[in-house]
């Protein structure tokens, strides 16, 4: 195994083969983490890129197993923000020194290609970079949100197993949601997927498909997040128990694969454990989301519970998350962050 990891580590290589027999191997995942560490501080140095992410809506039209965002779910308590509280919120976030905002949703149709537009438009005057998250969109849509200035967009294909997919997003297709990302590259956004892990009947054979997807792509981002239960969902009888561990693998071995691509820390490690964003980001990570919407909100984008909140004050989250930074080595870093930024920076 030891040899493996060495190999992977030099040449970003891996059969799928391979891939299952680190996932599955359990003395072995601490050298796997520390080598993903290593090909991090090499590819994409000692900087942690902050984004911040603004939840703009909870309404959703589609009906995914594993969301408390689900159109059936009748107790979720849904808002929207205005698109002047949107462009406020990125305001304020760029006043903090934020050089790039997330915009995420459920799919909300009020949000129309018009408006999305518009939205865009007014926080591109902030000299604001743009990831959208805003689900799947005809390539006209993406066309017109790349028009007014979108940079990246976020787009996870959640398992690369079609009956999975099927069973759990039902209603949706894979195949569009596959089109949506070929879309999006094709238009010149930076993209990001990523997958959830633990979903039930997940294997780690769709797993290494999952890995071997995002290299084909080969995406920009990749966010790869635990499958935490939601208790008003046909999924609320699962245990996230193992779903940690495994995602941190998962991404870890994604960083050997796509060694100079942005990983988050996902909030959903975060939220399974209180060290879960330091544990990502000393396994591959290199990027973390800080929640800048305002808190009453936050609560309401209930996807799953327990989901880790940035509490009521932005900069002194930033000030509080410097310090934790610094102790394991690593600065905050307040920059677009584009793919390769820093390899265009410091050329070895
Ligand atoms: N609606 C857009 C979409 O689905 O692409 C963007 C927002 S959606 C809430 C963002 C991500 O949340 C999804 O891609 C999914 O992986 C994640 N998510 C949803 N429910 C979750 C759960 N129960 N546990 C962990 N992550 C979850
Ligand atoms: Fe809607 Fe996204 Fe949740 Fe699916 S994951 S229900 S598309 S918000």
């Amino acid at each position: 195994m030891k040899q493996l990891i060495q190999r992977a580590e030099e040449s970003h290589h891996l059969t799928k083969k391979e891939i299952i027999l680190l996932l599955q191997d359990k003395e072995a995942a601490s050298l796997l983490f520390q080598a993903a560490d290593r090909v991090r501080k090499k590819y994409v140095g000692n900087e942690v890129y902050l984004r911040a992410l603004i939840e703009f809506s909870s309404y959703c039209k589609n009906n995914c197993c594993y969301c408390g965002l689900r159109r059936d779910n009748q107790q979720a308590r849904r808002y929207r923000l205005t698109p002047q509280q949107i462009v406020s919120t990125a305001r304020q976030a760029a006043q903090i020194g934020y050089k790039t905002v997330v915009l995420q949703s459920g799919e909300d149709a009020w949000f129309s290609s018009a408006i999305m537009a518009e939205i865009i438009r007014e926080i591109k005057k902030l000299g604001l970079a743009i990831t959208l998250s805003i689900g799947e969109k005809t390539r006209e849509e993406y066309a017109a949100y790349r028009q007014a200035g979108a940079d990246r967009y976020l787009l996870r294909i959640e398992t690369t197993d079609k009956a999975l997919y099927a069973k759990w997003d039902p209603g949706m297709s894979w195949q569009n949601r596959a089109r949506c990302l070929r879309d999006l590259k094709d238009l010149g956004y930076e993209v990001g997927s990523g997958s959830l892990v633990g979903l039930p009947g997940q294997t780690l054979e769709s797993l290494a498909d999952d890995l071997l997807f995002f290299k084909s792509l080969p995406v920009d981002m990749a966010g790869i997040g635990p499958f935490i239960p939601h208790p008003q969902t046909p999924l609320a009888q699962e245990t996230p128990e193992g779903h940690l561990e495994l995602s941190l693998k998962v991404m870890a071995v994604m960083r050997l694969l796509l060694p100079d691509i942005n990983i988050p820390a996902t909030t959903a490690m975060e939220s399974l454990h209180p060290q879960g964003r330091l544990l990502a980001l000393q396994s591959g990570a290199n990027v973390i989301m800080p929640n800048v919407t305002d808190e009453l909100f936050q609560e309401l984008y209930d996807l799953y519970p327990g989901k880790a909140h940035t509490g009521p004050n932005a900069a002194q989250y930033v000030r509080d998350l410097t310090h934790k930074l610094a102790a394991i080595g690593r600065t905050v870093h307040f920059s677009t962050g584009f793919h390769g930024e820093y390899l265009k920076n410091n050329p070895a």
